[in-house]
């Protein structure tokens, strides 16, 4: 990509960004994704295989997650769980479980901090401690890193790719974290536009999502995996997605 192309399209997610902050912290901003997709495929968690990365934010939670975790077992499919270190922290049996289960970790941050509030200078150190505390809780590597709310800021950009982690954001996602969503909601808008070589974005918890929100989440799931299925899609995590 050229030096040109880079800048312009780093403006678009920080623009994407400060959207998001004037829409009151939304998980992100679904009217620019067609153009983040466009942009920024590798981003966007785009590829041209014919598989669907599976990936779930927020957690560890021990109230839900295992909930996930059984889900998927029965079903065979192994996904990728963006994790909070903080709670990962706190939670080393769950999140070993999660890894001896053949799921994926990744870095969604020390908290939920939107990057665009976040005072300069700290975040690098910040994903480190995260990377660090995940990949000695778990065990394995971790190398990717979705930013919360999908906020990305030049110097979030800059930092995961310091810390070593790549970022990843999504092409589908459920508005699963609204109180508003049902599990057929979930279901239509997942499969409205996601497509072979499409990242779907799921939540395992209700951490900063409706209450019970995880229900739905849980529910859809189910039947997309089923729906995937009978299209003869694969479905994993995002390392074997390119
Ligand atoms: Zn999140």
């Amino acid at each position: 990509m050229s030096r040109s192309r880079a800048v312009a399209a780093r403006n678009v997610v920080v623009a994407a960004g400060a959207a998001a902050m004037a829409a009151n912290l939304l998980p992100s901003l679904g009217c620019i994704t067609p153009l983040r997709r466009r942009v920024l495929p590798s981003l966007a968690g785009v590829s041209d295989r014919h598989h669907i990365a599976l990936t779930f934010d927020d957690g560890p939670d021990r109230r839900t997650t295992p909930r996930f975790l059984e889900l998927l077992e029965n079903r065979g499919v192994t996904a990728t769980f963006f994790l909070l270190a903080a709670h990962a922290e706190r939670e080393p049996v769950l999140v070993r479980e999660m890894v001896d289960a053949g799921h994926e970790l990744a870095v969604h941050g020390w908290a939920h901090d939107c990057l665009a509030l976040r005072p300069p200078g700290s975040l690098r150190r910040e994903l480190l401690r995260a990377r660090e505390v995940i990949e000695d809780v778990s065990g394995t590597e971790v190398g990717w890193y979705r930013p919360p709310y999908g906020v990305m800021t030049g110097e979030g950009l800059h930092a995961a790719g310091r810390a070593g982690l790549q970022t990843v954001l999504w092409s589908s996602w459920g508005v699963d974290w609204s109180a508003r969503a049902t599990p057929a909601s979930i279901v239509s808008t997942v499969s409205r536009s996601v497509r072979p070589g499409g990242t779907v974005l799921l939540h395992d918890t209700d951490r900063t999502s409706a209450p019970g929100s995880w229900r739905r989440t849980l529910a859809a799931t189910g039947a997309l995996l089923e729906r995937w299925a009978r299209a003869d899609v694969l479905v994993g995590p995002l390392r074997e997605h390119w």
